[in-house]
């Protein structure tokens, strides 16, 4: 008896090949075998809402070897990952692949360890029609909306932007945010700080408890302080118990990796997922919290050799999981004996991280002692009545969980011993201005956590929303914090306008849940996708008729144009908003965003072959480098033309150099003839990026395709692939 068993990636098909007896076989589907294609008439059949697939380009070889295998095996077993994607794959590769009259059965495995997997394999399933047309609804009801809302978008706000049904949602969040920090008006307060000394001349500094908006009072508060004796007023102790935190969710694995070790959340994502392929934790992908019942001895057990048995305090948390029947725990170690694993530095931090909430978690509470000291100045006059002033300690007194977590404990504070009526020696007392402060940008982690509180996304989704938004460029990252372009607020700005209902918290958050009601078996896949989408496509339709925005308004009326004098209005340019001469396009005069001049043309240089100039310009959308070159038809010159080339975005236009110049001159680059159609294959950079082009087939590249070295051979390759988004197809690259 000899079994296939499938799975999507080498990495685990290589673990579990470690646990299982010769019978069995392990091959990998590596990721989705089927997609929708390129095209969204030929995609979706919008009678019943009936996807598709084709088999994605490269997958036909995965799925002949498959078919081989599994010809030479009595039974086909898929253990994609236990979640709806999972589900998804397995039924594909079902759907795609020839078995005969195989027996095919699904098993599903949290972690990757011999006796999960041989409880699965005994416990094996047909493939859950309900979980996969789950995935089925989002994947279809992301194309749908995706390709409408973006198509819109491109006519009446500018080309090749993109919308989408959870990003949107998203990218309202943070405009909405930066609203906020833009219409804050700082308010003034004064922190008064008095330096004084006990008799022991230990230093004790005090912050008055009271924070005037007043400047004069302010100044009252140090002149009454400044000239009187001191004592301690009151000594408060109190102590403050500290609960350990649930064990990780993918949200909150995503929040502690962020704030502890800087990690984005596709980065915790990768580096997860590479430790769960190896075994040492359970699926990465949940929103429960619970832990099994032989999780929780085994952590136990560790506890007690680790910490002794004193420390142990088993607890039970609730999961608020939405689809609490597809998640079953929590990201825990499969191992809590150990406690380092993984072979790369990111690895090894991101599991001493895992290991330590999941161990803290059935450990006992932590006590903290917080000391509050009061004072104030010795008198009798009414005159002189000042609040109290503080001074705040806190020390841990006992340690329980955060013996596993020691980077959660924080420094203590101590203060020094003093009693009521003490007399304190004052050395020097002032105020200091300050400024209420707007709220914070949302870091990555931040908006992870507000996605996951009002309902948007699930925990597959979390990390992909942020990327796309990053990659739009709708937003930029400013250290840690999330900081919305131009283009990302001129995007929101008009979805909130025409579509605010589709990108609301509550219906995003309501669609998620009916997805979830669709995994469960509760309503229909046709009937859920036909409710929703009959109504908005005929919103989006009703808002063709919109005039195009490419006007943001009006700009400042006293900034006229620097060609013709006219007033000028605000328009969005690829490197953000900038001021057109409203008499545009009869004139091109413009200015900057802030009313200066547009940096002018600067001389570079010669090139060296050709001999000309090379001059650095400014354009619509962004810094290029210019030179003329002579057409020749036979012998005649044709007339000159003007080469161009952009400067790419990591490079400060100012500080271009010749080598530099004539490196982006050597674009567009001709890569050689297509063996097909003998057309012309180059390479070059557009308006929307780098990208590659045969006949009227633009296709974007991306890192780590190099633009200037990319060969014919790997062009060749790219054409091949299903296009996955609408790119260059339907207006020639640009770089004016
Ligand atoms: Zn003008």
């Amino acid at each position: 008896m000899t079994k296939l068993l499938i799975v999507e990636s080498p990495a685990k098909a290589k673990t579990i090949g470690k646990y299982l007896g010769s019978e069995y076989q392990v091959v990998a589907s590596v990721g989705h075998v089927r997609d929708l294609p390129k095209s969204n008439k030929k995609a979706i059949d919008m009678d019943h809402f009936t996807p598709h697939y084709e088999v994605s380009a490269g997958k036909e070889k995965v799925l002949h070897e498959i078919e081989r295998l599994a010809k030479k095996s009595d039974e086909v077993l898929l253990a994609t990952d236990p979640d709806r994607e999972g589900e998804a794959i397995a039924w594909h590769i079902a759907e795609a692949v020839n078995f005969g009259d195989k027996p095919v059965h699904r098993v599903v495995f949290h972690e990757i360890t011999k006796d999960a997997i041989v409880e699965a394999l005994g416990h094996s399933r047909n493939i859950d029609e309900n979980l996969r047309r789950a995935q089925e609804a989002r994947r279809v009801l992301d194309r749908l909306v995706g390709y409408d809302l973006s198509g819109i978008i491109w006519k009446k706000v500018r080309y090749g932007l993109s919308a989408g049904r959870v990003q949107s949602p998203a990218l309202r969040i943070l405009v909405e945010r930066e609203r906020e920090i833009k219409a804050f008006k700082p308010e003034q307060y004064f922190t008064i700080i008095a330096n004084t000394k006990t008799s022991e001349k230990a230093k004790l500094p005090l912050i008055c408890s009271v924070e005037p908006k007043e400047q004069k009072e302010a100044e009252r508060i140090v002149s009454v302080g400044k000239n009187k004796l001191w004592q301690v007023v009151s000594i408060e102790e109190s102590e403050v118990k500290r609960s350990p935190r649930a064990p990780f969710t993918t949200s909150t694995l995503q929040q502690a990796a962020s704030t502890r070790l800087g990690f984005s959340p596709s980065r915790t994502m990768r580096t997860a997922q590479k430790l769960y392929e190896a075994g040492l934790i359970t699926y990465m992908r949940t929103d429960s919290t619970t832990l099994s019942k032989q999780a929780i001895g085994q952590i136990a057990g560790t506890i007690e050799k680790t910490f002794g048995k004193d420390l142990i305090e088993i607890r039970v948390f609730t999961t608020k999981s939405k689809n609490a029947q597809e998640a079953h725990e929590a990201v825990r170690p499969t191992n809590a004996n150990l406690k380092t694993a993984g072979h790369s530095v990111e690895e090894k931090n991101l599991y001493s991280l895992i290991w330590a909430r999941t161990i803290a978690s059935q450990m006992k509470d932590a006590r903290t002692m917080r000391t509050k000291i009061l004072a104030n100045i010795i008198s009798n006059d009414k005159k002189d009545i000042i609040p109290d002033f503080q001074a705040n300690g806190s020390r841990t007194i006992f340690a329980g969980w955060l013996n596993a977590d020691p980077g959660a404990k924080g420094e203590d504070i101590e203060l020094p011993k003093v009693s009521r009526e003490d007399k304190l020696d004052l050395i020097d007392i002032s105020a200091l201005e300050k400024f209420t402060e707007p709220p914070s940008r949302y870091s990555e982690a931040g908006l992870v956590k507000e996605l996951e509180a009002r309902g948007i996304g699930r925990p597959s989704t979390y990390a992909s929303i942020i990327k796309t938004l990053e990659d739009r460029e709708y937003v930029t990252k400013e250290g840690r914090s999330l900081k919305p372009t131009d283009t990302g607020e001129v995007v929101s700005t008009f979805l909130e306008d025409n579509f605010n209902e589709y990108i609301s918290d509550t219906f995003t958050a309501d669609m998620e849940d009916k997805l979830d009601l669709i995994a469960e078996g509760k309503i229909g896949y046709e009937k859920t996708l036909s409710d929703f989408y009959k109504p908005f496509a005929k919103d989006v339709k009703a808002k063709e008729k919109l005039a195009k925005a490419t006007n943001l308004g009006d700009a400042n009326p006293n900034l006229k144009c620097p060609k013709c004098g006219s007033l000028m209005i605000i328009k969005l340019g690829r490197s953000g908003k900038f001021l057109s001469c409203s008499k545009y396009p009869d004139c091109d005069g413009a200015l900057l965003i802030d009313g200066t001049e547009m940096p002018k043309d600067k001389i570079i240089g010669t090139h060296p072959k050709t001999n000309k100039e090379i001059t650095l310009k400014n354009g619509k959308y962004g810094p290029y480098v210019e030179m003329p070159t002579d057409e020749t038809i036979g012998k005649k010159i044709k007339k000159p033309k003007l080469r161009r080339a952009s400067v790419p975005k990591e490079i400060k236009p100012e500080e271009v150099t010749l080598d530099q110049a004539v490196h982006f001159l050597s674009l567009p680059r001709e890569l050689g003839n297509h063996p097909e159609t003998g057309k012309m294959i180059s390479a070059n950079i557009g308006r929307f990026g780098p990208y590659i082009v045969h006949d009227t087939d633009f296709r974007s590249i991306k890192k780590p395709e190099d633009v200037y070295k990319i060969e014919l051979s790997r062009a060749l390759e790219i054409l091949k692939e299903p296009k996955k988004k609408r790119g260059f197809t339907k207006k020639k690259k640009s770089v004016e």
